[in-house]
């Protein structure tokens, strides 16, 4: 049995893992991946002593300080169930591996919302991606779709007006990000057009995207639009499958902590995103990383 396991190696779950190793605690990461959102941001700007770094340099540099110290690791599998046993907690993974310990951090952040519409999950890969910094530059000289009307949607819409032939901004609602973002797609007007309250009703295609079919909430006209990707940027769910039923979700399925970053079940503490925290950021992701690593010290200490 672990003294520690931290589920997630994010900015969150990679700060807990020095924390927690510096405390001397044995420690195992376990994740899907070592990095998570930061590997799909191309610029970050407000991450304090980083004028300016991209985001998966930034976390290679997490995991450069990781490797320092003595953190077991294992990446490239997700936990699908957790459960309170004698003395801890056992984990079980996609991988069908089964782990115990005293302690655990869930620090499983978030993934992209899906628009759960026909064509979808057939296209996948395919034309439909959720990460316009990563999979953009594929598709430059296409015309394009872009759905959603937040800032991770004018944000794509932005970088995909500097290279394709025309981006279709398809939002839902009226556009609630940053005004300085619209005000840029504004600038950039005849390369962009921009369908407000209108809804994705299927996205088209035999073995790549060619087009989607968006309608207009209030008439409940319906039109066809020609592109070859579409950016789905709905926004992000969080990563709390496992913790159902252990410990207590919000209404967003957030999980929630005290400001010590405890769930209310002995043993369990969870950062970053994932969690009811406000703000979800890498500063502050990295911040409660490191206070759930010493409350788990704190804890393990007392048992
Ligand atoms: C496009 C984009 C741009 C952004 N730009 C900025 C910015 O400029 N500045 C800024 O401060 N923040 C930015 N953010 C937000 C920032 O990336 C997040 O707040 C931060 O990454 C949260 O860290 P985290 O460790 O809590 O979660 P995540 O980064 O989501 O990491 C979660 C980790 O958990 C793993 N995981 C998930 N599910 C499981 C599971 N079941 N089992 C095991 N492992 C699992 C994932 O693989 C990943 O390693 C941006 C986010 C996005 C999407």
């Amino acid at each position: 049995m672990h003294e520690l396991i931290i589920v997630g190696a994010g900015p969150a779950g990679m700060t807990a893992a020095v924390y927690a190793s510096r405390k001397k605690i044995n420690t195992l990461l376990l994740s899907k991946d070592l990095g998570g959102q930061p590997l799909w941001t191309a610029g970050i700007e407000n991450y304090m002593g980083y004028q300016f770094i991209e985001g998966p340099e930034l976390m290679q540099k997490f995991k450069e300080q990781v490797k320092q110290f003595p953190v077991e690791q294992k990446i490239g599998q997700g936990v699908v169930a957790l459960s309170p046993i004698d003395g801890g907690f056992a984990i079980r993974t996609d991988k069908d591996e089964s782990y115990q310990a005293k302690a655990v951090i869930i620090a499983s952040g978030k993934r992209s919302r899906q628009l759960n519409v026909p064509g979808e999950d057939k296209l996948k890969g395919r034309g439909v991606t959720y990460c316009a910094t990563c999979d953009g530059p594929l598709f430059a000289g296409d015309k394009v779709a872009v759905i959603g009307g937040g800032n991770s949607a004018l944000e794509a819409a932005d970088d995909m007006v500097k290279i394709a032939e025309h981006v279709y901004l398809v939002s839902a609602t009226p556009l609630t990000g940053d005004q300085i973002l619209i005000d840029k797609l504004k600038d950039a007007s005849n390369l962009i057009t921009i369908f407000l309250e209108h809804e994705v009703v299927a996205i088209e295609g035999l073995s790549r995207v060619e087009g989607i079919r968006i309608r207009d909430s209030k008439s409940g006209e319906e039109r066809k639009i020609d592109v070859g990707a579409v950016f789905v940027e709905i926004g992000l769910i969080p990563n709390s499958e496992f913790a159902k039923g252990i410990t207590k979700l919000n209404g967003l399925d957030e999980i929630e902590v005290n400001c010590a970053c405890e769930t209310g079940v002995a043993g369990l503490f969870a950062a970053g995103d994932v969690t009811s925290v406000p703000e979800k950021q890498i500063v502050v992701a990295a911040g409660e990383g490191a206070k759930a690593a010493l409350g788990a010290h704190r804890y393990l200490q007392r048992l």
